[in-house]
């Protein structure tokens, strides 16, 4: 992508003004914030063998050359996740970076599938992480809520089974995902499992175009009836596409550091972000798998900055993801006030009108994080790849 350069700030006034900048993390996958040290320390308490019994060694094992070593690693450190208090410390952990850099609105993705097949039970997984997101909330400030993700990967009947398993419990879920291997899933698999979430009251976001075409993207808004695409970077190559997701104001959860690392782009420069931006596209920006991929949402918004973004476009993209959230229109109007303080400060003169706005929000949810019930449920099912 081409970038402007109108920076007139210093890199230390841009690092601070990025920092303290109100924004939402709309693409994160808990699982993917496991850093080595919480790793070691959930395999001493849980008496899990890791291969790896040095910080130092297991940190080398990070710098994986490829997308099976990155996933060979994120299943095996998995298997360190065993209790409730183990699934609450990662949430905390996670909250507490993202807090340092100005996240005041999380919701983040988990596997159940995935979880399940380790012989966990979902109730337990879930009340951990809603415990975390209760206590990231007290101590920290940050809202937040679960998205549950689909592993596109695994079979359609074991999507079904988790559904049958959270239903009991459905609003403690804020909505609906789709990740894993993108290419030869296409989203159309999954429309009787989206239109039974929609039942549900859930929300609906997908990954699409990450590595499959802007089809996928389209059966995304027509098949699953999304509410924002996760990645969307190849709705690029489809500029009626692109007009589409501008007019009907479908924010893309895009993660710059993500697609470097797992070679969706060779260069951050060739990232459509700006021109999607450009084009009216509501573009957001978010980590991912922060501990695997080279950095948190504040490090994206640097990357970004560093390639000659100015304030005033990471700005929007910012006050983008507050507009994106699931939150109802008063508490998202409360994080537009933020913003509103925080431009005044940073940017004073800047005008964000922009495409969306809080008042043209779509359905509210008023689900947060909440303790939940308890019950087992003796799904079996099996895991593969993801992200
Ligand atoms: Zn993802």
């Amino acid at each position: 992508m081409t970038i402007r350069n109108e920076g007139d700030q210093s890199p230390t006034e841009m690092a601070k003004a990025l920092r303290t900048l109100p924004k939402a993390e709309l693409h994160l996958h808990i699982e993917g914030t496991l850093e080595p040290e919480l790793a070691l320390e959930l395999a001493d308490r849980n008496g899990v063998r890791l291969p790896w019994t040095s910080l130092k060694e297991l940190r080398r094992q990070y710098d994986f050359s490829n997308l099976q070593s990155f996933l060979d690693l994120y299943y095996r450190l998995m298997s360190t996740l065993r209790t409730a208090r183990d699934f609450r410390d990662l949430m905390l952990a996670y909250l507490s970076r993202a807090a340092a850099d100005g996240v005041r609105r999380a919701e983040i993705f988990f596997d159940p599938q995935v979880h399940v097949n380790n012989g966990l039970d979902l109730d337990m997984v879930m009340d951990g992480l809603l415990e975390g997101l209760r206590l990231g909330r007290e101590r920290l400030g940050i809202g937040g809520g679960l998205i549950l993700c689909i592993v596109r990967d695994m079979p359609v009947s074991s999507a079904q089974a988790i559904l049958d398993a959270v239903s009991h419990r459905k609003d403690d879920i804020l909505g609906i995902g789709l990740d894993s291997a993108e290419v030869g899933y296409p989203p159309s698999l999954f429309a009787d499992v989206f239109s039974r979430s929609a039942d549900m009251g859930l929300h609906r976001v997908a990954h699409a175009g990450e590595e499959g075409p802007a089809d996928y993207v389209t059966q995304a808004l027509d098949l699953l009836h999304v509410e924002r695409v996760d990645h969307g970077v190849h709705a690029a190559d489809d500029p009626a596409l692109v007009r589409r997701l501008a007019s009907e104001d479908v924010p893309l959860t895009m993660c710059p550091l993500s697609n470097r690392r797992l070679q969706v782009v060779h260069d951050l420069k060739d990232l459509p972000l700006l021109s999607l931006l450009d084009a009216g596209v509501k573009v957001t920006v978010n980590s991912d798998d922060p501990a695997y991929f080279g950095g948190y949402i504040g490090d994206n918004y640097q990357a970004l900055a560093d390639l000659g973004m100015g304030l005033d476009r990471l700005a929007l993209i910012a006050r983008n993801s507050l507009e994106a959230t699931f939150l109802d229109e008063d508490a998202k109007a409360g994080l537009l006030r933020e913003f509103d303080d925080w431009s005044r400060r940073f940017i004073p003169g800047e005008s964000f009108g922009g495409a969306g706005s809080a008042e043209s929000g779509k359905e509210e949810s008023g689900k947060e994080e909440s303790d939940g019930g308890s019950s087992p449920n003796g799904a079996d099912r099996k895991g593969t790849a993801r992200d």
